[in-house]
């Protein structure tokens, strides 16, 4: 099979990262580029040795994204058999929209899988994996079995691969609003017009921690809610909650998914975030618990520095709003601020704050490699 497949060549620098267990191997370490357009290749060493199989993009920088080290076909029911281990993995969890298929993650690079209940909703972020669309939606449609497959392609890293942004429907139907359950909570998920593919998935398990540790009967502040994913859950424990957002839209559906819970402690209330905690600040208002979780506010190395000011300052804000013994949970550590610097975020304005409270859990996504 290895025959009539394209070849990539890899330095040894490249082929010592992928034994390392890095997915990637980028532009400068491909000694031997195919000669042919985005796909599947085989990749070698400098000495010809088989290494495995890869996403090729060949603009770019990320040319080649490990797939297997096995020289089998990859084919659609290759597709099938590695989504129906990533979903199988994820039985049971205490939701009914997740992120089935967690990209390199889980094995399958550039491939990201939300499920909402019944619908699906997809994401294929390279060049090479645009070329095998068919397999991979053939192998989604038996491994799943969904209602409808959404493909949000409307998200700016397809244009490092040169792929057109789209939001396209490939399987059955999908509707605008979708009604999931996290934990003890219903809210509708908004798989077309939504931020992400429908909802911040990725914080599943920290609404669910946060909601754990509110104060019973307190009072909470869910700074940038969005449709009030925290906040739904803070209002099952606390006595009161007020949810911030700039956005109107957003607040309307917030308020739509408390309704469809029967909670009315939550109060909406649409601000910039900066001027509403300097606002509350100044009231010598205080809550027991406080969650910030905002936009990645780097989007681009230059703008880290800026950044950082920025976090520290909705830190500092939070941490002097909070009450004695009362919890706040950070930011997670969004990928481009993943620099050294951001852990600086924190220490200084709890202590400038000088709050006797604390900052707990354990926000972001865990990492896990695998191969398959
Ligand atoms: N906590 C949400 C996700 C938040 S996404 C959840 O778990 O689902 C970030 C939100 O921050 C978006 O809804 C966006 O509208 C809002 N936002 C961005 N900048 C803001 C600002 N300066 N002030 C208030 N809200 C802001």
């Amino acid at each position: 099979m290895e025959s009539d497949k394209a070849i990539a060549v890899v330095s040894t620098k490249g082929a010592a990262r992928w034994a390392a267990g890095h997915p990637w191997i980028y532009k400068t370490d491909v000694l031997t580029a195919p000669r042919r357009g985005p796909g599947i290749v085989a990749v070698h060493d400098r000495r010809g040795a088989f290494l495995g199989q890869a996403l090729f993009s060949p603009r770019s920088e990320i040319r080649l994204r490990l797939l297997t080290v096995h020289d089998r076909p990859i084919d659609a029911a290759w597709w099938r058999f590695h989504i129906a281990a990533c979903a199988a993995r994820r039985e049971g969890l205490p939701a009914t929209a997740y992120r089935v298929v967690h990209g390199e993650g889980d094995g399958l690079p550039s491939l990201v899988i939300d499920r909402y209940g019944p619908y699906v909703v997809a994401q294929l972020l390279s060049a090479g994996l645009e070329t095998v669309r068919a397999d991979v939606l053939e192998g989604i449609r038996g491994a799943l079995e969904p209602r409808g497959i959404l493909l949000r392609h409307d998200t700016a890293v397809r244009r490092h691969e040169e792929l057109p942004l789209d939001v396209e429907l490939v399987h059955g139907e999908v509707p605008d609003a979708v009604e999931v359950r996290e934990g003890e909570v219903r809210y509708l998920a908004a798989p077309r017009h939504g931020q992400k593919t429908g909802a911040f998935l990725d914080q599943r398990e920290n609404r669910l921690l946060v909601a754990a540790l509110a104060r019973p009967g307190g009072r909470a502040l869910d700074v940038f809610t969005y449709h009030g994913s925290f906040a739904l859950q803070l209002a099952r424990a606390a006595g009161a909650v007020l949810a911030i957002d700039q956005s109107r839209e957003a607040l309307e559906r917030a308020a739509q998914n408390a309704a469809l819970n029967g909670l009315g402690t939550i109060t909406w209330r649409e601000a910039n975030a900066f001027d509403f905690l300097r606002t509350l600040e100044r009231a010598r208002e205080r809550f027991d618990t406080v969650v910030l979780d905002p936009p990645a506010f780097a989007k681009t190395r230059a703008s880290l520095p800026r950044a950082i000011a920025g976090y520290k300052e909705i830190n500092l804000r939070a941490m002097r709003l909070l009450a004695p013994a009362a919890c706040c949970s950070p930011p997670p550590a969004h990928i481009t601020c993943s620099d050294p610097s951001f852990s600086t975020c924190w220490p200084t304005p709890v202590g400038t704050a000088g709050a006797a409270s604390s900052c707990c859990g354990s926000p972001g996504p865990r990492r896990t490699t695998r191969r398959s």
